[in-house]
């Protein structure tokens, strides 16, 4: 695996590649490395010459009390996960690689972005767009692989792609679960353990949402209700927010048809656990 920390040298061997006819597929990542980070590599390796992979926690998509200093970080331990899983390259830049000075350029995502973590969390996705574009820039992909749980991130990848026409594709990757259904991610490891017997109840909720809605419900408010409920009996995670909203456009509904996404963000004492179900509802 060749490690690249510099984004000039990073740019050159991508142009390199692509004047060879080398297709790339890349998986932009914060690291702290897990099954669903190796999931886009795997599905990047079936579909593309080479696969690049980043690694960098984007101060940019924190806001000012959220847990940039703390978030995970174990890079020794991510270079052999990203090694053993078959990366090509791995994209490792410092910060001030990415940003050398002060920026001329605000990126400002309006739409699918005033609802769910976008909602609470102000300015994330303007912070996720802002390094994308400059990734996207510097690897020159052909595939990029995003993760489902993350899905309102593949709503506003989708948008940016096409808004700023990046000749690239988006391929969406499903959640990968723990075998009790917790998600993976990075922030797991702050659950106490308490917290973590607790958490596949999110799913679960989730799961009881899905069931009610595919039993014919379709007042999302009677849904979230039980999703609500459920969680509230079997956690003591504080509800951010619980959602049901059509996919991937993310427009309130008085009624749920078509393809929706029910969604939720739950904060444990350290952790802010977020998780969706996608559904395709034709009555
Ligand atoms: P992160 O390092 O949390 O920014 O995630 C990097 C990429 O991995 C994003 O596209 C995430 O959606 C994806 N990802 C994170 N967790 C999972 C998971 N459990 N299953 C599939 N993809 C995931």
């Amino acid at each position: 695996m060749e490690i690249i920390t510099s984004s000039k040298a990073m740019q050159e061997r991508a142009l390199q590649l692509k004047k060879q006819g080398y297709s790339i597929g890349f998986a932009p990542t914060m690291g702290f490395l897990h099954e669903g980070h190796l999931k886009l590599v795997t599905q990047s390796l079936q579909e593309n010459d080479v696969s690049v992979m980043s690694i960098f926690v984007n101060p940019l998509q924190f806001g000012p009390n959220e847990d940039f200093e703390a978030y995970p970080r174990d890079v020794e331990r991510d270079k052999k996960l990203a090694e053993n899983a078959g990366v090509n390259i791995l994209f490792l830049p410092e910060r001030t690689e990415i940003y050398p000075n002060e920026p001329s350029f605000e990126i400002n995502v309006k739409n699918r972005t005033g609802v769910l973590c976008g909602r609470s969390r102000p300015g994330h996705f303007n912070g996720v767009a802002t390094i994308l574009i400059k990734l996207f820039n510097i690897i020159l992909p052909d595939h990029v692989y995003f993760g489902m749980k993350d899905a309102q991130q593949v709503a506003v990848v989708d948008s940016l792609i096409k808004d700023f026409n990046f000749p690239i594709e988006l391929i969406p990757v499903e959640t990968e679960r723990e075998e009790d259904g917790l998600a993976r991610s990075s922030r797991n490891v702050y659950l106490s353990d308490e917290e973590r017997s607790q958490a596949p109840h999110l799913y679960k909720g989730l799961q009881k949402g899905s069931e009610a809605i595919k039993k014919g419900e379709v007042n999302p408010s009677s849904v979230i209700h039980i999703i609500e409920n459920y969680i509230k009996t079997n956690t003591n995670g504080k509800i951010d927010y619980i959602e049901i909203l059509s996919f991937p456009n993310l427009d309130t509904l008085e009624q749920i048809h078509g393809k929706i996404i029910i969604a939720l963000a739950v904060k444990f004492s350290k952790a802010r656990l977020i998780d969706n179900i996608i559904l395709e509802i034709h009555s």
